[in-house]
């Protein structure tokens, strides 16, 4: 029997309501239960359809609908003086991250609570985590006021992302989940959630990608995506997410399709270290070997596997490795040498197979 360490865990209070079909009655019953009535509505222009699906005829003060990826300052600061100047009581964000996040960003300041309706697997939902990109930094931080009060699920509207964002956006879940297992602040509560997250995704993946209109396997990775986050917001970011937060804040890269094709490097890289992540990681797989189970789930899924197509040119490569060494957490199960950074990031450009 393994010996269970000292460990300090802290769970983030939430209520999250989960049913296929079921997101304008969710919506509508959470609005009810804070006693909102003036709510401002954060949703891109992209996806109006689908939020006026969710909203039906609730009864909405503004709308904001300029969202963009990593959620830059100018569109921040615009969705907070929208906010006051409506009287905003509540937001409700209808989309994927970036929604999610400029719904954040309107919370920092101004302490409205958000029902968010995720249309991606993200799980940016279930963290208290914010980001906001300015002068091509991002800069992220961990605050309870950002935290969504309420998360409506609804598989049905996930049915419409596209095969190939749908499968990266739940590899992007799978990547929180691996990177949790030595994250700074992995315990065995949190590793217990993210193991069940990777059962979930690896369930769900070849069902999302073989069967797009297919509602089950659409709900196992909402469900998965959600354990996936919460695992993710205790336990921290690790070397995965470190690496994943240059290159999507510096090169402006996507972030679901970065994170499907850095992860098996940093699995690859950390499991001979990592034993106890890399026994876990391969059993919930159904895999006898961890780097081999993902790497097979990655090529029946046709993941994307090289930076180079998403974006990311060979000459910031070096620029990558210099700003991604300083931020390596201290607690990496292996140490990271500026060369090893190197051959990491040039085989996940190149899409070769780490060693
Ligand atoms: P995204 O929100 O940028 O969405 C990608 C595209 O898909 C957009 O064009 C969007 O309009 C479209 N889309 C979303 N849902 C759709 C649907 N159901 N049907 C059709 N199109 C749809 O991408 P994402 O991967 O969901 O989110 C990425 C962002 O989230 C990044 O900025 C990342 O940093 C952030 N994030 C934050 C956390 C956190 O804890 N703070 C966690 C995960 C991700």
């Amino acid at each position: 029997m393994n010996e269970i360490p000292i460990f300090d865990h802290r769970t983030l209070g939430q209520r999250v309501m989960f049913g296929s079909g079921q997101a304008a009655n969710h919506l509508r019953s959470a609005t009810y239960d804070l006693s909102a009535s003036t709510p401002m509505v954060v949703a891109a222009r992209g996806d109006r359809s689908l939020a006026d699906a969710v909203l039906g005829d609730l009864d909405v003060a503004v709308r904001f609908d300029d969202v963009r990826p990593h959620v830059p300052v100018a569109q921040a600061e615009q969705a907070r003086s929208i906010a006051r100047e409506h009287g905003a009581d509540l937001l409700i964000s209808i989309g994927g991250g970036s929604t999610t996040g400029l719904a954040k960003a309107v919370a920092l300041t101004t302490g409205l609570p958000i029902i968010a309706v995720p249309t991606t697997y993200a799980g940016s939902e279930a963290t208290n985590v914010w980001g906001i990109t300015e002068a091509a930094r991002k800069t992220t931080g961990q605050d309870d006021r950002v935290l969504p009060h309420t998360v409506v699920y609804d598989a049905e509207l996930t049915r419409s992302l596209p095969c190939e964002l749908s499968v990266a956006s739940a590899c992007n879940a799978l990547a929180h989940c691996v990177d949790s297992l030595w994250a700074p602040s992995a315990n065995p509560i949190n590793s217990a959630l993210a193991t069940e997250a990777i059962r979930a995704l690896a369930d769900a993946l070849p069902e999302v990608a073989d069967r797009p209109e297919s509602l089950a396997g659409r709900e196992h990775a909402l469900y998965g995506a959600y354990l996936a986050a919460v695992a993710f917001a205790s336990a921290g970011s690790g070397l995965h997410h470190k690496i994943c937060h240059v290159l999507g804040g510096r090169f402006d890269l996507p972030h679901a399709q970065t994170h499907t094709i850095v992860l098996p490097h940093v699995l690859a890289f950390n499991a001979p270290y990592a034993q106890a992540a890399a026994t876990r990681t391969a059993a919930a797989l159904g895999a006898t070997d961890a780097v081999d189970g993902l790497r097979a789930l990655l090529k029946s899924v046709e993941a994307p596997t090289a930076l180079r197509d998403v974006g990311l040119a060979e000459g910031d490569l070096d620029e990558a490795a210099d700003l991604i060494l300083p931020v390596v957490p201290a607690s990496n199960p292996r140490p990271v040498t500026r060369e090893e950074l190197g051959e990491l990031l040039r085989n996940a450009w190149m899409g070769t197979v780490s060693s």
